[in-house]
């Protein structure tokens, strides 16, 4: 799946500002993954005159297919083999809208810090979409953009072009041209309509949709002659949610465009992160948090290590203090959680980020319970109170996945001791710290475990308390550092190696 954006510019007004909008440099391939793919970003033309940026989405058709099931996919009759070979990877649809909302989020938003005053100013574009499942035909391409002030060029793409008598596939070509629009506008146009064309079912439709296409409609929904079929289809002809939605676009015109909407989720998720620190405080643990970074921090020192994993990084307070120690080259934050990486990424300020500290960090979605490629070849990995957090028949896939397949150097691992609990004033007996905790350990238990896991894929590993040590009970954090054993390859792997 393909798109490009190309701004065209004078020596006053470049048309490479359009790297500013986009947050994105010029200069650099960017790479982004996703839970079904691998977004790409890239300029194949950058100058004052003509700068176009292609976003190229990378679909892992596999990927898609196993996510879709977890969440139900609303009983699509799909044949078993049509869930992998499907047109998902090649045409422009809902996953690009989803795309681009993901990696150009400030753009569409018409943020720009460096450069304040460029998202409100209107710029020459040309965008291109060549495989567009179109649904409706090019009459409804045009009568979607046309009055969006768009110049729409729409040619069918025949079925097969060695065969005119077929006729047309049900793609076309896209290509929209304006200069009367913001980068800001147009994104938003793409991302309501692009799936509005494609009309798939989308297996992500839920209640919070309407508050995401009232946000993108923002300033030309409201008054678009289309508004009933685009807002009936982008919920997937869910008619409550459709009503809800006409209903609220009609409030929306009679109390005039409001600029409030972007800032109510800002404040949202500033909410989030204070509720989330204040559950952590709860544990009386903001200077035992404290103190577990400062036990990581000098044991990544002790190992040398550069490259670094936060492996189930959470809201990324490690990621940010590793970022400021020099020692550290690289920094790869890893979650499940997708709120939590967006905490995460408004916490270490990525999208207004210098380039140098930019290109030392990244944060990817991902489980823990799969081996990863993304994850090989690193100096060390951290598991910092992450462990805990998964079902115990779901722990010997973590380890394989992190001991066996990414095979870092150094391997730190942290997790609760369970014997402290009962110094904790406010925890009632036999309850576990936190709400999510699938299990707790004593020292003993976790030594085992560590043991084990150590001496099956080649490790030493040593155990060092965190937190005051008590003479009965221990620490309250037990940690443990494994070491790749350098010496005897015990492994496959490292016998190969
Ligand atoms: N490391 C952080 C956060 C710990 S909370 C800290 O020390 O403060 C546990 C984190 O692990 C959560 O962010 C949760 O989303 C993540 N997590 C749980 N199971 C996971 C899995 N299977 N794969 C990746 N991350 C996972």
């Amino acid at each position: 799946m393909f798109l490009t954006i190309t701004a065209t510019g004078t020596p006053e007004r470049p048309a490479t500002d359009l790297g500013y909008l986009l947050h994105k440099h010029p200069d650099n391939a960017q790479a982004f993954s996703t839970s079904y793919g691998t977004a790409h970003v890239l300029y194949p033309e950058a100058s004052v005159e003509r700068c176009t940026a292609a976003l190229l989405l990378e679909v892992d058709a596999v990927a898609l297919v196993r996510r879709g099931k977890g969440k139900g996919r609303g009983g699509a009759p799909d044949a078993a083999l049509a869930q992998y070979v499907n047109d998902r990877p090649y045409a422009a649809s809902s996953l690009l809208a989803v795309a681009l909302s993901a990696v150009f989020s400030s753009a569409m938003k018409g943020q720009c810090n460096a450069r304040p005053e460029l998202p409100a100013r209107p710029l020459p574009l040309r965008v291109e979409v060549p495989a567009l499942p179109a649904r409706g035909g090019a009459d409804l391409v045009r009568g979607l953009f046309e009055p969006l002030g768009w110049t729409v060029t729409v040619e069918p793409v025949a079925l097969d072009a060695e065969f005119p008598a077929w006729g047309d596939s049900r793609y076309v070509c896209l290509v929209l041209e304006s200069a009367r629009l913001t980068l800001s506008e147009a994104l938003r146009h793409l991302y309501v309509l692009l799936p509005v064309l494609d009309d798939a079912k989308h297996y992500w439709v839920s209640s919070d949709e309407v508050d995401k296409l009232l946000r993108a409609g923002e300033g030309w929904l409201p008054d678009h002659p289309e508004q009933k079929l685009i807002t009936s289809r982008y919920l997937s002809r869910r008619w409550s949610l459709t009503r809800e939605a006409l209903e609220r676009l009609e409030l929306v015109r009679l109390a005039e465009a409001d600029d409030s909407a972007i800032e109510e989720i800002d404040n949202a998720v500033a909410e989030e992160t204070e509720a989330d620190d204040a559950e952590n405080s709860q544990e009386k643990s903001v200077s035992l948090a404290v103190q577990r970074r400062d036990a990581i921090l000098a044991a990544l020192h002790a190992s040398g290590a550069a490259r670094v994993l936060d492996l189930g990084c959470g809201q990324g307070q490690l990621v940010q203090a590793l970022l400021k120690d020099m020692r550290f080259d690289e920094i790869v934050g890893v979650d499940v959680s997708m709120r939590a990486l967006t905490v995460a990424s408004r916490r270490l300020k990525l999208d207004s980020m210098g380039e140098r500290q930019a290109a030392r960090v990244k944060l990817i979605q991902g489980s823990l319970a799969y081996t990863d490629k993304r994850l090989k070849g690193y100096d060390a990995a951290v598991l910092s109170e992450v462990i805990e957090h998964l079902d115990l028949p779901r722990l010997p896939a973590l380890e394989y996945a992190v001991f066996g397949s990414a095979r870092p150097k150094t391997v730190l691992v942290t997790t609760p001791n369970v014997e402290y609990n009962v110094r904790w004033e406010t925890l009632p007996a036999g309850h576990s710290r936190h709400g999510d905790h699938r299990f707790e350990w004593t020292r003993e238990e976790f030594r085992a475990w560590a043991e084990r896991v150590a001496g099956r894929h080649g490790y030493g590993v040593e155990f060092t308390p965190v937190g005051p040590d008590d003479p009965e009970v221990g620490p309250p954090t037990q940690m443990a550092t494994f070491s790749m054993n350098t010496a005897t390859p015990t492994t496959k792997e490292e016998k190969a190696a």
